[in-house]
């Protein structure tokens, strides 16, 4: 059997060592640079004992293999939840998807939706969308796109919806269909059961970071390095040079490393910077608010909820007590809410006021009341926080990862692949179980290569 290499201890490195154990092979060794397994599911408790997620990780899955891995990693482990998200506008709670709930809006924005939509059925655009605003123009009319579709995008993508593509949105935004919608406003019901998360399952405690430890518990430690940073790839040695000195040989290596930063630290630079230049990804703040007493009575049962207007800096905030009382130190007595901010080039964040600006949103945005209510503050910055999909992503892709694997590179995961579209846990983790897969006998990789097939219906389900 081949020697393997694997870079990265978050779900794609860990899924990748766990499939070689599973088939039977033991000749891997995996380099992780932080000293915690997890990667960007990782978990922190803080000094004042609230745990946080990088950002609200919801636990929803497309594939047996995943689930299965759950069950046994944490076999009672778990809360399940019903999802209930929301959108905080115009002073009021719309319930997700925003765009089947305009019923809620003001009469003049809900006018404004429903005549978009309408003039969209009386003159649809021709042609294919060329980019996600066009996208939006073709599937949700003007109106829609004005109150919500490009502010929402703008505050979570942090570039304007003309950069981004139109190619991964498949089950992540509802296309709106003009009767449900009417329907809705008739009627006065509330439609929240579309999309993949309705309901969702969370670990007891430690937060996410507690499955991808267990995860990297349950493997060999001695071949499971951590704090151990790959400083070059000599693709063309298949050589990996480690921060230590250290030379380590391999035949493939699986690499979960952002795609930019492999490109970048290794002897392909010179014939690969061209290509990777089309990458491009926002960064992600994490702050968390810890609160001193009960969440109010309209937060009780909320997950999360996003924000698309500019009152409050962040796009979207969790309540992170719901998800498992004991992610607060003194469940009944504390609870919490993380909130997410999106950076990039086009998007600038001030480092210095980004936490004081989080609670000035929530107290805007009516999340909390008083400032004499918070009991903690918690912040981190993730540099690479959301691989963008952005209009050339796919043409620097398309050179990237076929050019890597003629090296016995397979670049996959959350960055590794850069497909936004399959970069949660499950298809992280499966991609790393996949590529195994592929080099051990042949099977085809489906979640990169084909998101929309794996993310699609499930008809024999
Ligand atoms: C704000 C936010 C919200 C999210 N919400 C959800 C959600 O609700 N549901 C969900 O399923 N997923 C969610 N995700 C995605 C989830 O975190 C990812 O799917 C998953 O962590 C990706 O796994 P990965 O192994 O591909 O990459 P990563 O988790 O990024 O792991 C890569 C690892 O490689 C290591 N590494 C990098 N460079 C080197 C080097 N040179 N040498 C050695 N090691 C290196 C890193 O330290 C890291 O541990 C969210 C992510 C973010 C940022």
């Amino acid at each position: 059997m081949p020697k393997f290499a694997i870079i990265g201890a978050g779900p794609t490195g860990l899924g990748a060592a766990w499939r070689l154990e599973e088939l039977g092979i033991h000749d891997w060794e995996l380099f992780e640079a932080d000293s915690v397994p997890g990667g960007l599911a990782k978990s922190f408790t803080d000094e004042a004992g609230f745990t946080w997620d990088l950002g609200g990780h919801v636990q929803f899955s497309h594939y047996e293999y995943f689930d299965n891995l759950m069950d046994d990693l944490l076999p009672d482990g778990w809360f399940h939840h019903e999802r209930e998200s929301w959108v905080w506008i115009r002073d009021r709670w719309v319930p997700y998807p925003f765009q089947f709930n305009i019923g809620r809006l003001p009469e003049k924005e809900r006018w404004d939706c429903v005549k978009g939509l309408v003039e969209l059925y009386r003159n649809p655009p021709p042609g294919k969308p060329t980019n996600f605003s066009e996208w939006i123009d073709r599937t949700q009319g003007a109106g829609l796109k004005d109150v919500f579709m490009r502010p929402y995008n703008y505050k979570v993508w942090a570039y304007p919806v003309e950069d981004l593509s139109a190619t991964w949105v498949g089950e992540r935004v509802a296309v709106v269909d003009l009767e449900r919608v009417l329907k809705n406003i008739f009627d006065g019901t509330d439609d929240v059961s579309w999309g993949p998360n309705n309901t969702f399952r969370f670990p007891k405690n430690g937060g996410t970071g507690s499955i991808w430890k267990e995860a990297a518990r349950r493997l060999p430690q001695e071949r499971l390095h951590l704090s151990t940073p790959v400083r070059h790839i000599e693709a063309k040695n298949k050589k990996l040079h480690l921060d230590s000195g250290a030379k380590v040989d391999y035949e493939y290596l699986i690499s979960s490393m952002p795609l930019d930063q492999l490109v970048k630290h290794s002897d392909l630079a010179d014939k690969l910077t061209e290509p990777a230049s089309h990458l491009q990804f926002s960064s992600s703040h994490i702050v968390g608010i810890g609160m001193n007493g009960q969440p109010p009575d309209d937060l009780e049962t909320k997950c999360w909820m996003y924000f698309p207007e500019d009152n409050s800096p962040f796009y979207r905030v969790t309540v992170f007590s719901n998800y498992s009382k004991f992610n607060a130190p003194r469940p009944g007595e504390t609870w919490s809410l993380m909130a997410e901010v999106s950076e990039s080039p086009k998007k600038h964040v001030d480092l210095e006021t980004v936490v004081e600006d989080c609670i000035q949103g929530a107290l805007n945005t009516k999340l909390i009341n008083s400032r004499d209510d918070i009991l903690h503050t918690w912040h981190m910055r993730l540099g690479h926080g959301y691989p963008t999909p952005s209009v050339s992503r796919d043409k620097g892709l398309g050179v990237l990862l076929p050019e890597l694997m003629k090296y016995g590179i397979w670049s996959r995961g959350r960055f590794g692949a850069w497909k936004y579209e399959v970069s949660n846990q499950d298809h992280s983790l499966m991609q790393g179980v996949e590529a195994v897969d592929h080099l051990v006998y042949g099977a085809p990789e489906m979640t990169v290569w084909y998101p929309s097939i794996v993310n699609g219906p499930k008809p024999w389900k």
